[in-house]
């Protein structure tokens, strides 16, 4: 049996969301959702290594921001896959970050997975793909799609995932802002302004895809594509940062196919026609200054793989 290795390291993508729709919300305060996933090339590295003691580093962008203490979702995921393990022991996980801390890109479920398939390999525990999948959910909603990456359907809470039938590659242009937003204040937003126009958050429609987006999808049309993108969550992100909607007015006078608020916010998200075209956003993105910064990206990636060994951090 080959020996176990010393350290491993997991990259892990971020997400953007090409649909979400916010269904309603249930006794426990969760919302149903319906939601496109698409995993683009924007990544953390998390490196978990035996160690005397457990400890947690984090390096990069927005590290300030993570928490370094048992809260973090990547020191969760490596006591949930360590429990009732013979091998598990004390491990130094570190965290090096490229995407943006609450920035509604699946950030921390990014590092989450990527520690769940780290500790994974380094204990030689083995886990199948449903049981990955289980601790996955246990660690939050978006969490399996890390895992999983490419592009995919996610309904329930966006946990229950179906891959989408996708072709094509789509070039990606992501405007980050320096303050970020709570998820959960996100949600409670949108419900204050469903209920300002009489809608009852438990009375909403039970949500479904469009299949407009799966159709322009399925034929890697991206035009297509951008005109199908939406995000529900888009009114309450803008009501709580209300300059978002300049950075959404330059993505749209510069041509871009799609320009959405990426999941609960505050990134938002430009679909491009071509890599040139790109290029030309993410300058024009960058020279208006309504961006704390800009970067571009191309998806669908893959979810949480193996990159140790062949690098060390
Ligand atoms: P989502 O798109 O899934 O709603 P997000 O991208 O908006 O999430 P995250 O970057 O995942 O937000 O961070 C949300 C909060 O989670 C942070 O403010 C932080 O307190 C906590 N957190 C826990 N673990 C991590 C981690 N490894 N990286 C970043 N944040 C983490």
């Amino acid at each position: 049996m080959p020996s176990l290795p010393d350290a491993v390291t997991v990259r892990a993508a971020a997400k953007v969301n090409l649909e979400l729709l916010v269904g309603p919300r249930d006794a426990s305060g969760y919302h149903a959702l319906a939601t496109v996933f698409q995993a683009v090339s924007l990544y953390d590295d998390v490196t978990v290594r035996r160690a005397g003691r457990c400890s947690l580093t984090v390096a990069g962008r927005d590290a300030e921001h993570v928490p370094t203490d048992e809260s973090n979702l990547a020191w969760r995921a490596v006591v949930a896959v360590g429990e009732g393990h013979p091998d598990a022991g004390p491990v130094a996980i570190s965290i090096a970050k490229d995407i943006p801390v609450a920035g509604g890109m699946a950030g921390g479920s990014a590092d989450g997975a990527a520690a769940l398939v780290a500790a994974d390999a380094l204990w030689g525990v083995g886990l199948g793909r449903s049981e990955l999948h289980r601790l996955a959910a246990g660690l939050g909603a978006d969490v399996p799609f890390s895992v999983l990456g490419g592009t995919a359907i996610g309904t329930g809470r966006g946990d229950e995932l179906a891959p989408a039938m996708a072709r094509g590659s789509y070039h990606w242009v992501f405007a980050f802002s320096d303050e970020g937003l709570s998820t959960p204040r996100v949600f409670a937003e949108l419900d204050r302004l469903r209920a300002e126009r009489g809608e009852e958050a438990v009375h909403q429609p039970e949500p479904e895809v469009s299949p407009a987006l799966m159709t322009a999808l399925l034929a890697g049309d991206a035009e297509a594509v951008g005109r199908a993108m939406h995000n529900d969550l888009q009114e309450a992100a803008l009501s709580l940062q209300p300059r978002l909607a300049d950075t959404l007015v330059i993505g749209q006078e510069c041509g871009a196919l799609g320009g959405i608020v990426s999941g609960s916010g505050p990134t938002c998200a430009f679909l491009a026609a071509s890599h040139e075209h790109a290029l030309d956003l993410a300058v024009a993105l960058t020279a208006s200054g309504v961006a704390s910064d800009v970067r571009r990206a191309q998806g669908p990636v893959p979810g949480a793989r193996l990159i140790h060994p062949g690098k060390e951090q």
